[in-house]
């Protein structure tokens, strides 16, 4: 099974280093100052015949769960395991069976008291929205997950770049029941982050979350600058290159898949981070938003949503759609070809889910006019049980319309990107199935044309009955 050894691999060389987020950012900045346009949505097909997902909302306020939670054990004492089935309480493994061994002994891991203290707070903290119990003594009852720290996959035959493994259903994406997990201590150095990211990403495995292709999601192999999160967005799967997500899933949204196979965390009502935006024309064509956000218990992600005459464009910080850049508090993405009448919100939420988002600043960016676009477009929402139906004609005299997305900004004022699907000739459209919020949702349609050209609507408001 190639591919489900791909999937759970770890490599080291596709790690984030200083280095290769400076390359990565001077290519993006080259790129954009020789892109002619932006915010062109990726090319995402509705899956070729498969079922079209709908968009369903989260809500902004998941209630504890009643039911026990997820314990996870993180074990930095080494050990022996056997290969079998998967049985944490009995260090059996089916890691170890699939390599064709019968026991492997891990050394403990060479950590000592004060970083092994704060990769056990790490860990807790990339699973704090989620329903789980995170232990560093095994548990007296059997029905847990175990995190294996220790060795360097030598001890089972796995090559030197491999820092992590873990089990995973990619046929079915059911939960792997009390899985062993191993992270390779011995090779991740001395502070505690690689060993935190790397046992949260194979946990993440266990309940069937894929690679994608956001650099800020714990489950990405892609570089990011800062520490990476577990993300509530709609990504494309993949190591390097898209390739379809497992299990049919049209994307993956990684929170989401946790928040479903673990339930929310029991713990709600947390203040909200504390979030501004401010952007500047800092020449012709070019803004420079400036988000400052902070939350006692951390930020997990940052989102610009901008639009001005030309173009939308929805960016969470690392997942390249727009250059940015974090520093500390402060992350500062770079729009070009920005034109007209720019407005803009940043959204910041923090480790355990809670929201915060700006509201509307604007901006005379005050650029070169927008071409005469080939595409014409137009949009309208559509009554259908459960939901709204967000719905799109378009054509181009350029050549054919390749692809289409829908913004949706939910009450929440979170925007989330999904490809329309096609349901006629130059017609396209996508369910939304609204979540019990109250309060207002918009959203905004991109078409791009095999031309390469792309338009967006104006922003369309939805009516709430
Ligand atoms: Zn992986």
């Amino acid at each position: 099974l190639p591919v489900l050894r791909c999937l759970i691999v770890v490599r080291l060389k596709r790690f984030s280093s200083r280095r290769r987020w400076a390359l990565r950012g001077a290519f993006a900045l080259l790129a954009i100052a020789l892109a002619a346009t932006f915010g062109v949505p990726q090319q995402r097909g509705c899956g070729g015949g498969s079922t079209c997902a709908p968009l369903v909302e989260a809500p902004s306020d998941p209630t504890g769960s009643a039911t026990p939670p997820t314990v996870i054990y993180l074990n930095r004492y080494g050990g022996t395991v056997r290969g079998g089935d998967d049985d944490a309480a009995h260090d059996s493994s089916s890691v170890v069976a699939g390599r064709d061994r019968e026991r492997v002994d891990i050394p403990g891991a060479p950590l000592d008291d004060a970083t092994w203290a704060e990769v056990v707070a790490c860990v807790r903290a990339q699973f704090a929205r989620f329903n789980v119990q995170i232990v560093d003594a095994r548990p007296s009852e059997p029905g847990y997950v175990m995190v294996l720290f220790g060795g360097t996959g030598d001890e089972l035959g796995l090559p030197a770049d491999v820092r992590g493994k873990a089990p995973l259903d990619s046929d079915g994406c059911r939960t792997v029941r009390n899985a062993v997990v191993f992270v390779f201590s011995d090779k991740l150095g001395a502070a505690a982050q690689p060993h935190c990211e790397v046992a949260a990403h194979e946990l993440a495995h266990v309940f069937s979350v894929d690679h994608e292709l956001l650099a800020a999601d714990t489950a990405s192999y892609l570089p990011f600058g800062g520490a990476k999160w577990f993300q509530d967005v709609d990504a494309l799967c993949g190591e390097q290159q898209e390739r379809p997500c497992i299990c049919g899933r049209a994307s993956q949204n990684a929170v989401q898949i946790l928040l479903q196979k673990l339930g929310p965390s029991a713990i709600v009502d947390t203040p909200p981070p504390t979030v501004s935006v401010s952007a500047a024309r800092e020449r012709t064509g070019y803004v420079f938003a400036t988000v400052q956000a902070t939350d006692p218990m951390g930020i997990s992600n940052v989102t610009l949503t901008y639009e001005d005459g030309r173009a939308f464009v929805s960016s969470t910080c690392g997942d390249g759609q727009l250059p940015c850049l974090a520093t500390g508090s402060t992350y500062t993405f770079t729009v070009a070809s920005a034109t007209g009448m720019a407005r803009y919100t940043a959204t910041a939420i923090n480790e355990v889910g809670a929201v915060a988002v700006t509201a509307a600043q604007e901006l005379v960016v005050d650029g070169a006019p927008p071409d005469p676009s080939p595409i014409t477009l137009a949009v309208d929402t559509r009554a259908s049980s459960g939901g709204v139906t967000a719905h799109a004609t378009a054509s181009s005299t350029a050549g054919a319309i390749a692809s289409t997305t829908l913004y949706w900004t939910d009450a929440r004022g979170i925007t989330t990107s999904r490809p329309l699907c096609s349901s006629g000739t130059n017609e396209w459209s996508l369910l939304v199935q609204r979540s019990s919020d109250p309060g207002e949702r918009s959203f905004v349609v991109g078409a791009t044309d095999t031309a390469g050209h792309t338009a967006f609507s104006r922003r369309t408001r939805v009516a709430i009955e």
